[in-house]
């Protein structure tokens, strides 16, 4: 079924506030499976690096940090979790979030991920996703979640750039999950559909 020898991965894939990141933590406290959320990663970089100084130079407009930059500091940060033992890619696969998030990063990631499924939480209520965006803001201290036009420019960002990342995969590849469910059955699903995938692992 697949033809790279990458680390095996499952993508969560939706728009800002599909609740994927939510979905990802849980399905991370797997014993095979290790969560890994881009936007994490980045919020994890010293502020006062120069790399850091400029996640947040894109971040805090709702833009996409540059592609060579981003899969620069994911595969930094992966070896690291390697060093560390943290991932051990012959046992874990991972569970990606928010990449890969641009055609060009899919590109990429070729040589480097192996993609075994691709859950994708459909959101079909623009407006909910809005207000949801805005709640977590209060909650989280997140400054790309505080203002409107962030959020919508984010939601923009994600139907022009990522949502073709969808396209780049084959289709048998994509499981669709209603991301409009309540969290636990947005989890039953997801976990659902992901059984087959990763239980030979186990
Ligand atoms: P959300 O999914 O709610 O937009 P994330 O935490 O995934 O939030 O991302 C926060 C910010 O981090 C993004 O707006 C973007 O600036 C940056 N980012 C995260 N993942 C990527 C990526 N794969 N490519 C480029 N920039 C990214």
């Amino acid at each position: 079924m697949t033809k790279s020898r990458g680390y095996p991965s499952i993508l969560m894939f939706g728009g800002p506030g599909s609740g994927k990141g939510t979905q990802g933590v849980v399905l991370g406290q797997m014993p095979n499976l290790v969560h890994l959320a881009m936007g994490d990663i980045f919020r994890g970089l010293d502020k006062e690096s120069d790399i850091g100084k400029e996640f947040l130079s894109y971040s805090t407009k709702g833009q996409l940090v540059p592609d060579e930059l981003t899969i620069r500091v994911f595969q930094h940060h992966v070896a690291g979790l390697i060093d560390g033992g943290d991932y051990q890619p012959d046992y874990h696969t991972l569970i990606l979030d928010g990449i890969p998030r641009t055609v060009k990063q899919v590109e990429l990631l070729e040589p480097v991920i192996d993609v075994q499924a691709l859950v994708y939480l459909v959101m079909e209520d623009k407006d909910a996703l809005v207000a949801r965006l805005a709640g977590r803001a209060k909650k989280s201290n997140r400054p790309d979640d505080a203002d409107r036009s962030v959020i919508e420019n984010r939601i923009e960002v994600y139907e022009r750039e990522t949502a073709p990342v969808l396209g780049s995969f084959p289709k048998k590849l994509i499981r669709k999950v209603n991301g409009d469910q309540p969290p636990l059955a947005v989890l039953r699903d997801a976990a659902g559909c992901l059984v087959g995938v990763v239980s030979a692992k186990i």
